[in-house]
């Protein structure tokens, strides 16, 4: 029996930097319109360790605050 192996990132702790909009922040903090970002591609969240569950509530929480931002200004 052979099974097919990946390789998978658990959690990363650097990134684009977001504000509570999800919204890209360029280098002056400043958001970039039309540009949003959630889940492992985004930094600044958690520091050092995480609490458990979190990877997949970040990305849906801040999916949902992108999708309805995005939405509202389209
Ligand atoms: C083994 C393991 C166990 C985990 N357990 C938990 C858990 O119990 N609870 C929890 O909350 N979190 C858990 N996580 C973390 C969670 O899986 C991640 O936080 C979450 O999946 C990140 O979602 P994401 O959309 O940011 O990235 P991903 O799920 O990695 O999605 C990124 C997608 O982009 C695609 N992609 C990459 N490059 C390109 C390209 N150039 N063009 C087009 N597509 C591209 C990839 O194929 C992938 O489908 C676990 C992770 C791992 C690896």
């Amino acid at each position: 029996v052979a099974f097919p192996i990946t390789c998978g990132i658990t959690f990363t702790y650097g990134g684009l930097a977001i504000n509570e909009s999800a919204q890209v922040l360029d280098r002056e903090d400043r958001p970039i319109p039309g540009l949003y970002a959630t889940g492992e591609i985004t930094g600044g969240f958690f520091y050092g360790n995480y609490p458990g569950g979190a990877g997949l509530t970040r990305g849906a929480v801040f999916g949902r605050i992108a999708g309805c931002h995005a939405a509202v200004h389209a």
